[in-house]
């Protein structure tokens, strides 16, 4: 029997939520901090509690010397492997939301390779086997980090080193019931599978999915999805069933304006950019015309049925003209043409970037005598500051007590640059992209100008994330305009 130290974490909701779980798999981390101890690491998940650095624990953490820590009870949930992202294999036997299914292991280790001493690595296959004996689980439920998420490469060490993780496994399998586990194999992208709501915002029921990790998984409330679904009976759901996570405008039919006279189409078997267009439609000439949507390629991207080029892709938004609406509703009436919005007037120029320290309001007045009570700004919310008057910031969400800004840097820095940048690029450009990612809580490490291997992690990180079909760690266009959405947020 492995010795095990009880250290429960103070209950919070930031690494202790004491939601309860039924355990489907073991899922094997490293602390990605070499030569850092088992309390260590315990403590760093304690301070969480403060809710200065996010959501994160596990239920074990086993030291260089082979101890073993408890964080969390077995049967409530952890932090440790939430994603946007996840793989199939993980969705089809954990369900959804994979935090509410598995028990979470972290090892330390002794170098960035993710090396662990002898004793940690008989530890982690006792603790493992102790585990899954209790559980009734076999050495097939053991899970890296990144078998379930599939982007993050943890535990580096059986990451790239799959046949240790066959052997540790086995090594398991040969306590419990001695049956060899199935080969590991490296996680392909074509695996990856974005938790998301189809185009009609609705979503497939997987193994395991239930209401509430449904809740987890779309950032919303059970009640929220109760409210959406009135007749899905949250204790009888199904394999495939079909439940609304939003509701969305459906699209069956696509207008395209009668100003427009020239309008490309493309073949179905050719990416629809300039240059491999098949045709032109025309819509001036037939005073607008009309389609029905016979699928969505991608986004923007439909297949329609034309006259003269047969099944055609096109794309389409409502930024360029096009109009959307309904089978049964009616053709939208063009709109009328918007008048020329006054430029807004700045009557207060912002200069430096804050967080908020905690849930603050904003007021009204710089007066927290005769001022009304705004909104509530969330810790750690991104505040552009202006001036101060009367132990208040004037900053975009309202006066806030100057107590609870803390004030991060000039606001101009985090204007982010409109170049391209990868991996061996250098200086104030690559400060500002690693700035903006360290903001937006992916963390870089210091802002030292040198685009390296964490800041090209980093980024991975923030595109797996943000935009998951583009992942290639080149700071873009692309890549600017959704962290300029994010940081203005
Ligand atoms: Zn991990």
């Amino acid at each position: 029997m492995v010795k095990i130290t009880d250290m429960l974490l103070t209950p919070n909701p930031y690494s202790r939520p004491q939601r309860p779980i039924k355990i489907k798999g073991i899922v094997w981390h490293w602390v990605a901090n070499p030569n850092s101890s088992a309390k260590g690491n315990r403590n760093f998940f304690e301070n969480r509690k403060s809710g200065k650095s996010g959501y994160g624990s596990a239920h074990y953490i086993i030291d260089l010397n082979g101890s073993v820590i408890r964080c969390l009870n077995d049967n409530e949930m952890g932090y440790h492997v939430g994603s946007n992202t996840y793989t199939r294999d993980a969705l089809n036997k954990l369900g959804s939301y994979p935090n509410g299914t598995t028990i979470g292991i972290e090892c330390t280790h002794i170098d960035w390779d993710g090396n662990m001493t002898d004793e940690t690595r008989k530890a982690l296959i006792e603790l493992t086997a102790q585990l899954a004996k209790k559980y009734d689980l076999t050495a097939d439920n053991i899970w890296l980090h990144q078998e379930v998420v599939g982007w993050k490469d943890c535990h580096r060490f059986y990451v790239n080193n799959l046949a240790e993780f066959e052997k540790d496994k086995n090594a398991v399998a040969k306590i419990l019931d001695g049956k060899p586990v199935s080969k590991p194999k490296p996680v392909s992208k074509d695996e990856i599978v974005l938790v998301e709501a189809d185009r009609n915002g609705m979503y497939e029921i997987k193994n395991g999915d239930t209401l509430w990790s449904l809740s987890r998984a779309f950032d919303m409330t059970v009640e929220q999805l109760e409210k959406l679904n009135p007749k899905v009976d949250p204790k009888k759901l199904t394999v495939g069933q079909k439940i609304v996570i939003k509701k969305v405008e459906k699209k069956d039919c696509l207008h395209l304006p009668a100003s427009e006279d020239s309008w490309r189409v493309y073949p179905l078997k050719a990416s629809p950019v300039k240059g491999n267009e098949c045709g032109f439609l025309n819509p001036k000439k037939f005073n607008g015309l009309k389609y029905e949507i016979l699928d969505e390629y991608s986004q923007d991207v439909y297949v329609i049925q034309t006259e003269h080029f047969g099944k055609v892709k096109i794309y389409a938004t409502t930024s360029i003209g096009a109009k959307f609406s309904s089978g049964s509703t009616p053709a939208p009436k063009p709109a009328p043409k918007p008048k020329p919005k006054p430029k807004p007037v700045h009557k207060h120029s912002f200069k430096k970037l804050g967080r908020a320290k905690g849930d603050v309001w904003s007021h009204s007045k710089a007066d927290f005598s005769t001022s009304t009570r705004k909104v509530v700004v969330g810790h750690n919310a991104r505040l552009e500051i202006c001036c101060d008057d009367n132990g208040l910031y004037y900053t975009n969400k309202g006066w806030i007590s100057c107590k609870y800004v803390e004030i991060i840097g000039d606001l101009d820095k985090y204007d982010l640059p409109s170049v391209t940048l990868r991996r061996g690029d250098k200086g104030g450009n690559v400060v500002r992209v690693q700035r903006a990612l360290n903001q937006l809580y992916f963390k870089v490490g210091s802002e030292d100008g040198v685009f390296g291997a964490r800041t090209q992690d980093a980024l991975k990180r923030f595109q797996m994330v943000h935009d998951a079909y583009h992942v290639n760690g080149v700071y873009s266009s692309r890549v600017e305009k959704i962290m300029e959405k994010m940081l203005s947020k």
